[in-house]
């Protein structure tokens, strides 16, 4: 009935947000920024639960939860370098865990109280999408533990070429 009133508002709406987005991020690394449909499109349902909607798999059942193998993880959403294999451990937790990221620039830090829980929430620096917690329960050296849902990253392997660990 309404739907050309409701189709002008939408495109005020979505310029906007596009505005918005130009003008914080002029400062900061580029930033990757979709609307709420772009992401369904991207993701998979549950892979947008968790990443846009701050889901959290169940524990135990994530794919890379036992994932052992040498090789680097990716944002889910945009691609950022987030964590390698170097710093996973097992927690025993449930979630794949790592006890320092790979790059700390990629990774943001939030207050979370949600959950009736006082918790840190770690978010991509990229696309701001959720990745997991970080607890202060982590190994040395660092003694963080960063609780990260399998369906929030993407593992590369590392090409088995060499046998020394030069990359770092
Ligand atoms: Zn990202």
């Amino acid at each position: 009935m309404n739907l050309k009133k409701i189709s002008i508002l939408l495109i005020a709406f979505f310029i906007l947000t596009q505005l918005w987005g130009q003008s914080t991020d002029t400062t900061m690394m580029k930033k990757i920024k979709h609307t709420e449909k772009e992401w369904t499109v991207k993701l998979s349902p549950q892979q947008f639960q968790v990443l846009r909607k701050c889901g959290t798999e169940p524990p135990f059942t994530g794919k890379y939860y036992h994932n052992t193998k040498n090789g680097k993880y990716f944002c889910a959403a945009c691609g950022a370098l987030l964590f390698t294999s170097e710093t996973k451990y097992d927690s025993g937790s449930g979630w794949p865990s790592f006890y320092a990221p790979a790059n700390n620039k990629n990774i943001v830090e939030v207050h979370d109280t949600s959950m009736g829980m006082d918790r840190i929430e770690i978010r991509c620096a990229h696309c701001g999408s959720h990745l997991g917690h970080l607890f202060p329960d982590g190994p040395r050296p660092t003694g963080s533990r960063y609780c990260v849902n399998s369906l929030a990253l993407d593992f590369k392997e590392k090409p088995p070429e060499g046998k020394g660990k030069s990359e770092r």
